[in-house]
């Protein structure tokens, strides 16, 4: 079993590193912070997370950056079912779970909503790619996840972010 603790540590020392940090960090459910399809299992069985989320989540916590979840499962009352059996409901500002056909705009749009923090303030993971791509459109630094959120794709995150926010600071002043 990866170890908590050490996880949240280096996590910690990646925020530690970076001058420029977003806001809020949004992540998605299946196959990003844990590794099933929620509407595949029964809301009576034990959930588990990757093995860096929670390491990587109570870092954001302690390092005073907010998570939120957009989710399009389309079975919501399980997905908050194992948010509270792990006990992790409590670390996100914002949850919004519920299916719908578009890439998640209308949930980035109750986000913005909800936290007031700006698309470009965001970072987002997703393992689906239209959504990546469908979110990034909107000014959100959005990063695919292949295996999982982990410190790999977690660091390469911070490094988008920053780079997106120089460049749209560069490109603010050229227009001044
Ligand atoms: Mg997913």
């Amino acid at each position: 079993m990866e170890d908590v603790e050490k996880v949240k540590t280096e996590a910690l020392q990646l925020i530690g590193a970076f001058q420029v940090l977003p806001k809020l960090v949004v992540f998605d459910l299946d196959y990003t912070l844990w590794p099933f399809y929620c509407e595949c299992r029964s809301k009576h069985d034990t959930p588990s997370l990757f093995p860096h989320s929670r390491g990587i989540l109570s870092a954001l916590k302690d390092g005073g950056i907010h998570a939120a979840i957009a989710s399009k499962s389309p079975t919501p009352h399980i997905a908050t079912t194992f948010l509270d059996k792990l006990s992790i409901t409590s670390m996100f500002v914002a949850q919004e779970i519920f299916y719908t056909s578009t890439h998640k705009t209308d949930h980035f749009q109750k986000i913005q909503a909800k936290t007031g923090v700006p698309y470009n303030s965001m970072l987002f993971f997703d393992d689906d790619n239209n959504n990546i791509k469908g979110i990034s459109k909107l000014g959100v630094t959005s990063v695919l996840v292949i295996n999982g959120v982990n410190l790999g794709v977690f660091r390469e995150g911070l490094t988008s972010f920053s780079q997106n926010w120089d460049a749209s600071k560069k490109k603010q002043k050229r227009s001044r």
